[in-house]
């Protein structure tokens, strides 16, 4: 599931440096994330942070690269297992290093409590995935909207 989060061209007027910009971003949307996940995620039955979603996609590989990062040591844990880098305070990886899919699914009860709660969160947290997503799309050289 995803937000409603329109792909648009991203201005480049301010865009002096995307990396630098979307490590901004991803610091400031991952407590407005949180502050939702820590209510829901505790009393979930089917945790969605699986092993399968650790890895990073061409596109993950793509924003490493440009950052110089090394990929992580990954354990032979099955693709169905619990991801190797989820603690019991929640993700153990700076949410700017994580694939991207980690901050772009929300499931439906996520959904559901953040549309429930109040407006100013939820809108600031949509307007701070979008410029995520903009700026995904010109590092990447294209508009392309994210895989949920
Ligand atoms: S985001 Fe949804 S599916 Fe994932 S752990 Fe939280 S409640 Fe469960
Ligand atoms: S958010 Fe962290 S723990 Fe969850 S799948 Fe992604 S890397 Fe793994």
């Amino acid at each position: 599931m995803t937000l409603p989060v329109r792909t648009t061209r991203a201005d480049s007027g301010h865009m002096e440096d995307p990396l630098k910009r979307l490590r901004a971003l991803f610091e400031e949307i991952s407590p407005l994330i949180e502050g939702y996940t820590s209510k829901v995620c505790p009393s979930c039955e089917d945790v969605c942070c699986k092993q399968k979603h650790a890895y990073y996609d061409s596109e993950d590989l793509v924003y490493v690269s440009a950052l110089g990062l090394a990929l992580p040591e990954y354990g032979d844990r099955g693709l169905e297992e619990p991801c190797e880098f989820l603690s019991v305070s929640g993700c153990s990886r700076p949410r700017w290093q994580r694939p991207f899919r980690c901050t772009w699914y929300f499931c439906e009860p996520l959904l559901r409590h953040m549309e429930e709660g109040p407006g100013r969160p939820y809108r600031r947290l949509v307007g701070l995935l979008q410029e995520i997503v903009e700026l995904k799309g010109k590092l990447l050289g294209s508009d392309r909207r994210p895989r949920g």
